[in-house]
């Protein structure tokens, strides 16, 4: 596998995007070797949502050289998550100590311009070629030698060739769909997202000022995100009726679920906006398969999860991971992906989402919900959620039957009253 002169624009592979899956995936394939082109559409560095991380990304982070770099950047530590209601009458934290010991005790809460600009760096560092500024409109795989990515945008339209490619290009799902791979709707209910950056949002004090504060309002629920400079993101996740309702007008909407929340009141309470709000639709799905003889996709490529946990940046990092491995591998054996390989990674790669749709599941439940807000010490289940919590996602077989029996639990209650009710709280979805 020798590294060939990017002039001749062949590489052994291309990988579509520079988020964190891309980044990842691309400097994995340059470590083994594998000559690698990025492509990504914009020009870094760029905005982009996805601010919280999890603990149980930072080995890939500390394997490709990024740790010590985010340690000095003086990002914002996180060492937990809290969870309450709208109307303060509930209340849980999770430390991440607690449940992942020492050295999954904290991670960061980054800014992604600065976060992803760091990631492509390392990319380039570990080896891979990187345009920006390029988009990809469309792939097709040629017979069993290879790939051709088509870039709309370049010199008028220009396609480049490659033995592999990793589709990390986020949501659209450019390879996916241009592979005619069917969509699964994972959620019923679509979501629309609002939100910005402010200062002077008040924060927890002491080791927990870190933490991301989710709050469950009615009819969805905040995220805030301490980030550095005293700046602090919040988004709140809301049906589109409550928009519709507001004459479509973000701002408003955003304004009046602030106004009906004594916890949001008092933590925004002489905040100041200092970017104009933004709004996304945010509905969960994935492709049937996430793998076809020489095309992979990780991150949000492959599918997206509800973003409640703020799994979405550690489930791409490691699928990047995961996608580079099964190319080298095929790449050593001269062969395209089989079809049991294409099937390990996609079932893989699904089971890590599927383990957080079920607990994701509990918060759009009214009586998920109150059993989620009033963990019971019973056979451990908490500690189980909280591996999940800090992004623990190769669970034991004895977790993943606590996450069922928190289900079942969760099922029980609509029926026996197992934890006090919430009456501030609605069912945004039914499962
Ligand atoms: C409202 C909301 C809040 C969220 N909060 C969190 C959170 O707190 N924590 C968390 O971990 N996750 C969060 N997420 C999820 C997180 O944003 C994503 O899961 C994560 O960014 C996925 O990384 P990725 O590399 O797969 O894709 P992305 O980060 O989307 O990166 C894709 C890259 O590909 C580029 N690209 C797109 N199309 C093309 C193309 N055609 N050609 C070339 N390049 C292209 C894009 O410019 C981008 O740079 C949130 C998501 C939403 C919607």
């Amino acid at each position: 596998m020798t590294t060939k002169n990017p002039a001749e624009e062949c590489p052994d592979a291309i990988v579509i995007g520079a988020g964190p899956a891309g980044c990842v995936a691309g400097a994995y394939l340059a470590k083994a070797g594998l000559s690698t082109l990025i492509l990504e559409r914009e020009r870094f560095p760029r905005f982009a949502i996805g601010e919280s991380l999890l603990p149980y990304g930072n080995d890939i982070l500390r394997d490709l050289g990024v740790w010590p770099e985010m340690e000095r950047r003086g990002f914002v530590k996180k060492f937990g998550a809290d969870f309450c209601t709208g109307q303060s009458e509930r209340f849980n934290r999770y430390w991440f100590r607690q449940a992942l010991g020492e050295r999954y005790a904290h991670t960061y809460q980054v800014d992604r311009a600065s976060f992803d600009s760091l990631l492509l760096d390392a990319a380039r560092r570990h080896g891979c070629w990187t345009r920006e500024g390029v988009s990809v409109s469309g792939i097709r795989e040629i017979g069993r030698s290879g790939v051709e990515v088509d870039c709309a945008t370049l010199d008028g339209g220009r396609t480049f060739r490659a033995k592999w490619v990793v589709d990390a290009g986020g949501r659209r799902g450019v390879a996916g769909m241009s592979l005619g791979i069917p969509k699964i709707p994972t959620r019923k209910r679509r979501m629309v997202a609002l939100y910005g950056h402010f200062r002077n949002v008040q924060r927890n004090s002491g080791e927990a000022a870190g933490h991301t504060v989710i709050v469950r309002i009615k009819e969805g629920w905040f995220w805030l995100i301490p980030l550095a400079d005293g700046v602090t993101s919040v988004g709140a996740v809301i049906p589109p009726e409550g928009l519709r309702a507001a004459g479509g007008d973000p701002e408003a909407a955003f304004g009046s679920c602030v106004e009906a929340n004594v916890e949001l009141r008092t933590r925004m309470d002489g905040a100041v906006k200092t970017m104009p709000l933004r709004a996304t639709t945010d509905y969960s799905w994935r492709f049937r398969a996430f793998a076809s003889g020489r095309v992979l996709m990780a991150g949000d490529a492959a599918g997206f999860v509800d973003p409640i946990f703020s799994s979405g940046v550690m489930l791409a990092m490691k699928s990047g991971k995961l996608a580079a491995e099964e190319i080298v591998a095929a790449d050593e054996s001269g062969r395209v992906l089989s079809p049991a390989a294409c099937r390990r990674y996609t079932r893989r790669v699904a089971s890590w989402m599927k383990l957080y749709g079920r607990v994701i599941q509990a918060f759009y439940e009214r009586s998920g919900f109150e059993i989620f807000m009033h963990p019971m010490p019973v056979f451990q289940i908490p500690r189980s959620i909280g591996y999940l919590v800090g992004g623990m996602m190769d669970l034991s077989f004895a977790d993943h039957v606590r996450i069922a029996a928190f289900r079942l639990v969760c099922n029980l209650q609509r029926i026996l009253r197992i934890a006090p009710r919430i009456p501030s709280v609605r069912q945004v979805e039914r499962f």
